[in-house]
C-alpha cells in the first residue's frame, strides 16, 4: 500500500484522473488530507463510494501512529510516533500564548553525534520520507483540534539539512497545502555548509537557524563533532553568504552547559564572532535533563543572565528560548532513550503523563 499523504494537489489530481474521474476530486481529496485531516479513506464522505472504494485498493492516508506521549503542566506534550517499519521519533507540540508550535523531526537517529543530545548517541537509522516529516504535524493538529499550529521549526531528531529535498517538500506542503506561511518554517542544522549552499540559492522565505554551541574550534570539535570537517570561519563565510544571498534573518542557537561553553571568556569569544555577522540574532538554550546520569549540567539562571548580558554588550540580539515542558523528557531524543531503557519501545498513551 501507498501513502496519499505527502502528495500535493497536483499529484493527487493525477491519480483521481488515472482512475477516470474529473480533476476536482483530486482537490478534494487534498482538502481532506491536509485540511480536514482525516486518517482514512472511508472518512471522506465528499468523495463517491466506488471512488473510495477504488482509492483504498492501492492507498492508504497517513504514515505513523501515536504510540506514546509525555505531558507537562504548561500544556507541552512530547508525542512518540512509530512509522509503518517500526521506527519511531519524537514530535513537540508547544502552545503559547500567542502562536502555537510544533517540534519535528527529519531522521530516525541522528549521524552527527553532538555529545550533549540523546539522538545523536544512537546515530542514523535512515532519513524520514516527506510523507512521514508533514504526516507529523498532521496527526499532532488532528489531536489538538482547538489550537491551530501556525509554527513549524524542524529542531526535533535528525539534521533536516542531511534530508533536504524530503523536508523542503514537505515544508512546501505545509505552505501550499495547509496555508502555513513560510516565515514561520525554520529549519535548524549544525552546520552542513554544502546544503546551506544549496538552500541560499533556492531563496526561500523560510527561517533557518544555526546550532553554534561554542564560540571557538577547540570546544566546537569537542561538542558538535561536524566541527572538525566545517570549522566556525567556514561556517560563519557559508551564514554570511546566505544572509546577503537571501536577505533573510538568521539566528544562531547556542545550548547553554554549565563551566563547558558558559563561561565569561565563551560569551566574550562569542559576542565578538557575532558582532562580525550581518543580520543575525543569538538564541540561548539552557541544557534541559531529565537523565540523572547526563554528562553536562544546566546553569543557573543568573550565570545564562550573566552570559546573555556580555555577549549582547557586543551589539548582538539576544533572546532566550521560552522554556516548555522542563518537567518532561524536554530535550532532542530523551524520551525515546528512556522508553528504550525500560525494556519497552512501546509505551501505552497516557502512562508517561509527568508530574505537576
Ligand atoms: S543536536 Fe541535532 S544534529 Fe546534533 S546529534 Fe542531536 S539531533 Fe543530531
Amino acid at each position: 500500500m501507498q501513502t496519499l499523504t505527502g502528495l500535493d494537489t497536483a499529484a493527487l489530481t493525477n491519480i483521481v484522473k488515472s482512475i477516470g474521474q474529473p480533476a476536482y476530486r483530486g482537490k478534494q481529496l487534498a482538502d481532506s488530507i491536509y485540511t480536514q485531516r482525516v486518517r482514512s479513506i472511508d472518512e471522506i464522505t465528499t468523495l463517491p463510494v466506488a471512488l473510495r472504494q477504488s482509492l483504498s485498493e492501492t492507498y492508504t492516508i497517513g504514515s505513523c501512529t501515536v504510540i506514546g506521549k509525555q505531558e507537562a503542566v504548561d500544556g507541552t506534550i512530547k508525542y512518540l510516533l512509530s512509522f509503518n517499519d517500526g521506527e519511531v521519533v519524537e514530535t513537540v507540540f508547544l502552545p503559547y500564548e500567542n502562536r502555537t508550535s510544533i517540534c519535528i523531526s527529519s531522521q530516525v537517529g541522528c549521524p552527527m553525534g553532538c555529545s550533549f543530545c540523546a539522538t545523536g548517541t544512537e546515530g542514523l537509522v535512515r532519513n524520514l520520507t516527506t510523507a512521514e516529516i508533514i504526516d507529523q504535524l498532521l496527526i499532532v493538529q488532528a489531536l489538538q483540534p482547538e489550537k491551530r499550529i501556525s509554527h513549524v521549526v524542524m529542531m526535533g531528531m535528525g539534521e533536516p539539512l542531511l534530508n533536504l529535498p524530503n523536508v523542503i517538500e514537505a515544508l512546501t506542503l505545509m505552505a501550499n497545502e495547509m496555508g502555513l506561511s513560510w516565515r514561520h518554517l525554520t529549519v535548524s542544522t549544525v552546520g552542513v555548509i554544502p546544503a546551506i549552499e544549496k538552500l541560499a540559492q533556492m531563496d526561500l522565505p523560510l527561517t533557518l537557524a544555526v546550532s553554534l554551541h561554542a564560540p571557538t574550534d577547540d570546544l566546537r570539535d569537542e561538542l558538535v563533532p561536524l566541527n572538525r570537517k566545517h570549522n566556525i570561519a567556514r561556517l560563519m563565510q557559508a551564514c554570511s553568504e546566505y544572509v546577503y544571498q537571501t536577505n533573510r534573518r538568521l539566528t544562531f542557537e547556542y545550548v547553554l552547559l554549565a563551566g563547558v561553553n558558559d563561561r565569561d571568556e565563551d560569551a566574550h569569544a562569542l559576542g565578538k564572532l557575532l558582532a562580525k555577522q550581518p543580520l543575525c540574532a543569538l538564541n540561548t538554550i539552557p541544557y534541559n535533563s531529565t537523565d540523572v546520569e547526563a554528562a553536562y549540567k544546566r546553569p543557573q539562571s543568573a550565570s545564562t543572565r550573566r552570559f546573555r548580558d556580555i555577549v549582547a554588550s557586543y551589539g548582538v540580539t539576544v533572546t532566550q528560548r521560552q522554556e516548555r515542558g522542563q518537567k518532561i523528557a524536554a530535550a532532542c531524543g530523551q524520551l525515546k532513550r528512556s522508553a528504550l531503557r525500560s525494556g519497552h519501545s512501546l509505551i501505552p498513551l497516557q502512562m508517561l503523563k509527568a508530574d505537576a
